[in-house]
């Protein structure tokens, strides 16, 4: 049973016509699967509702054909295929015992329509007056009085078939600045001198006739709300006083369209959705308080707020202050779909908490990626794969004893999945005095503390399973192994920075020349404080993810004079994915970090190095190059026992895997999911190679069977 100060989360709430059975709200979110892999978006929300969040909702979904975003994979309501897939969505919703939400928006001048190749319309009152006033393609024509009135119902037809498919809750997108009412209601977009411009009411008018149509449409079947960005920010990132402010005119939208909505979901944010969905670098918990957290007294019907929620003392403090009737999550969700079921049932120390990095957010940002996440393996995978991220099945080879090599991501997971599994004995060995692998100096870049989190989550399952033993401070050859008397081994050394990375956008090492004369380190070397590291640092950055601009900003902190060099065309570009390219670039130049992209180094000259921008050569000092290149993995070990395979059966060995990093060096969550599938597939035929999956797709003459792994369109065999 939860514990007291809990029961509050627990309360059922009425929105409406319905009632939510609990305060647990997972908020729209792009997945990848949208309603094209209806069976994969079923399995995923569904299971978020048998996690126990009381209200699932889907993801953003495209009203009509004219409003397409393509290539993102978003739902659609726009004919009865729609509506037959939505229905298998809403069916396993409604299983898991939550309640079903969608989120509709005409997309306006973000749509492409790329599909249809149609046109969308945006607020602009006449066409030709001027370039769009928005930060996309401008893709969208103006929208005359005379259509207005088509493009309500647009709306109304969409909730028609949402009520169609089942779902109870019917949310109007008005947020991230990004759909049609959004820009009707904010100055900044809205320039019209008609009757649905200009003054509050004639900017809110559009909002008002859509909801009371829609409401008015799908009467008692569904509860009809508003997702409302109650801030738009300041500019660059935000759209300043001409937007949306929450001690502006946010507080009057609440209290003019209150009466024509049955709940309201609270979020911030512009254009740069990133500005909501912050990484934990720059976002604590309740972070949208300050701007959200003071809307509910403008309104009688329940509200959400969102904000990185992680803890269930926030959450309920968030319920019993009066901020918000529903603890709204997207990501908190991903990372452990049975967060809520582990509150109520009073487990809190298992839940597996969200680091925040935004893997996640990245795959949707990707468009037509699909959804991954650092902490959870099991995300995405629950249709294809059969994966549950709570429950295993005991391995048909637990008697096998296991020894795993290596404690980092992918060797932790790996243990732990097959302590789960029911192995009578599993060893986790790592030469170090702490697990965590690469992880232990990662966190101690800026703002990375919370990613320790993928490291204790872990090393808590392992103090509960007393099938594993963790040994640390032991460093394994080829040798100990073979007279370890493990019957499947698994390595997992993970993979280390070359301080002569090649560089993959000239194929070719670094070369500074015999003459240079400052030394060269690697992330590792520079993150163990033991390096000598010189006053004047040069950050060679050819990785593109987060070390560079973690280790530049961690010693422009320490004070070292940095400059950042990449032959990028930003310093850390798949920072643009996760949404912190803006933020982090801001902070460098706090920093006083000058950043060169596009550029390369030239040959050095004793302490000055060359650096060869699009513009010319600028000679930078340098004292100490740290090289943020390749990294390579430390397969040497699971080398060494391939060599030797001849002993194996003498050893009492059967097999040696290779998982993590130290098989293919990639993303954290590629790692954690490496020594998942194969902790899930020990006792497969061949557990070097992973077992199919379902893949979700159009298949001519198709049957239900078609897409379970028995059915005949799923074989590999010819
Ligand atoms: Fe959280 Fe990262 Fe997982 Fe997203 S990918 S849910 S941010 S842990």
């Amino acid at each position: 049973m939860s514990a007291d100060r809990y029961d509050i989360l627990f309360e059922p709430v009425v929105i409406g016509p319905k009632t939510a059975p609990n305060r647990f709200w997972q908020t729209p979110h792009a997945t990848g699967f949208g309603t094209e892999y209806p069976d994969m978006q079923a399995a995923y929300r569904g299971m978020k509702a048998v996690g126990g969040w009381g209200v699932v909702f889907t993801e953003a979904t495209s009203v009509a054909p004219e409003t397409d975003k393509v290539p993102y994979v978003l739902g659609r309501l726009w004919d009865e295929g729609d509506v037959r897939n939505s229905r298998r969505i809403v069916e396993r919703i409604h299983a898991g015992g939550a309640l079903a939400g969608v989120e509709l928006e005409y997309h306006a001048s973000m749509s492409v329509a790329s599909e249809g190749r149609l046109v969308a319309h945006s607020v602009d009152p006449v066409a030709g007056e001027g370039p769009l006033p928005v930060a996309y393609a401008g893709t969208a024509a103006a929208l005359r009085e005379s259509d207005i009135a088509r493009v309500q119902d647009l709306h109304v037809q969409a909730a028609l078939r949402a009520v169609d498919a089942g779902y109870d809750l019917i949310t109007l997108h008005c947020g991230h600045a990004a759909s049609l009412i959004s820009h009707f209601l904010i100055p900044y977009y809205n320039t019209r001198t008609d009757a649905y411009g200009g003054s509050f009411e004639n900017r809110a008018r559009f909002a008002r006739e859509t909801l009371t149509q829609v409401r008015a449409a799908v009467g008692d079947r569904a509860a009809v709300g508003l997702r409302f960005g109650v801030d738009t920010l300041d500019g660059p990132l935000g759209l300043g006083d001409r937007g949306m402010r929450h001690d502006g005119e946010a507080p009057r939208v609440l209290q003019h369209l209150d009466d024509v909505v049955d709940y309201w979901d609270l979020i911030i944010g512009g254009v740069d959705w990133g500005q909501d969905a912050q990484s934990s670098r720059t976002a604590r918990e309740n972070h949208e308080a300050r701007f959200t957290g003071r809307m509910k007294r403008y309104t009688a019907k329940p509200v959400v707020n969102v904000g990185r929620f992680n803890s269930p003392d926030t959450m309920a403090k968030v319920i019993r202050s009066g901020q918000a009737d529903f603890i709204g999550a997207a990501r908190a969700g991903i990372s452990d779909p049975f967060l809520p079921a582990k509150i109520r049932d009073g487990g809190i120390e298992d839940i597996r908490e969200c680091i925040g990095c935004n893997m996640c957010v990245s795959r949707a940002n990707m468009a037509n990626g699909r959804i991954i996440c650092t902490q959870n393996p099991t995300i995405g995978e629950e249709f294809r794969r059969d994966w549950h991220p709570e429950t295993f099945e005991t391995a048909g080879n637990r008697d096998r004893a296991v020894l795993v090599v290596g404690a980092g991501p992918a060797g932790l997971e790996c243990a732990m999945v097959l302590g789960k599994r029911g192995f009578d004995m599993v060893h986790l060995v790592d030469a170090a005095e702490e697990v965590g692998g690469s992880l232990n100096w990662i966190a101690r870049l800026p703002g990375r503390q919370e990613w320790r989190h993928v490291v204790e989550y872990r090393e808590h399952q392992l103090s509960k399973l007393k099938n594993v033993t963790t040994i640390l401070g032991t460093r394994l050859s080829a040798d100990d192994i073979l007279d370890y008397g493990a019957e499947i081994v698994v390595i997992a050394t993970g993979a280390h920075y070359a301080a002569d990375a090649v560089s993959p956008y000239d194929r070719r090492p670094l070369s500074l020349g015999d003459t240079y004369r400052g030394n060269v380190l690697t992330p590792e070397e520079v993150m163990s404080g033991e390096a000598t590291i010189g006053d004047r640092v040069l950050v060679w950055d050819t990785d593109g993810y987060f070390v560079g601009p973690g280790i530049a900003e961690h010693l422009a902190a320490l004070g070292h004079d940095v400059t950042a060099v990449t032959p990028a065309s930003a310093f850390g570009p798949y920072l643009h994915q996760t949404m912190e390219d803006a933020r982090m670039t801001e902070d460098l130049r706090a920093l006083g970090v000058r950043i060169f992209p596009s550029s390369g180094l030239g040959h050095a000259d004793a302490d000055t190095v060359p650096v060869k921008t699009l513009a010319g050569s600028v000679d930078v000092g340098v004292d100490t190059l740290v090289v943020v290149g390749q990294r390579v993995a430390d397969s040497g070990l699971y080398q060494d026992l391939q060599d030797r395979r001849s002993e194996w059966s003498q050893a009492g060995l059967t097999s040696v895997y290779s998982i993590g990093d130290s098989l293919r060096p990639s993303f954290i969550a590629d790692a954690v999911f490496s020594g998942h599938r194969l902790a899930r597939e020990i006792d497969s035929p061949n557990p070097a190679e992973p077992r199919p999956y379902i893949r979700e797709r159009r298949l001519l003459n198709a049957t239900e069977t078609d897409f379970t792994l028995a059915g005949r369109a799923q074989s590999r065999t010819v």
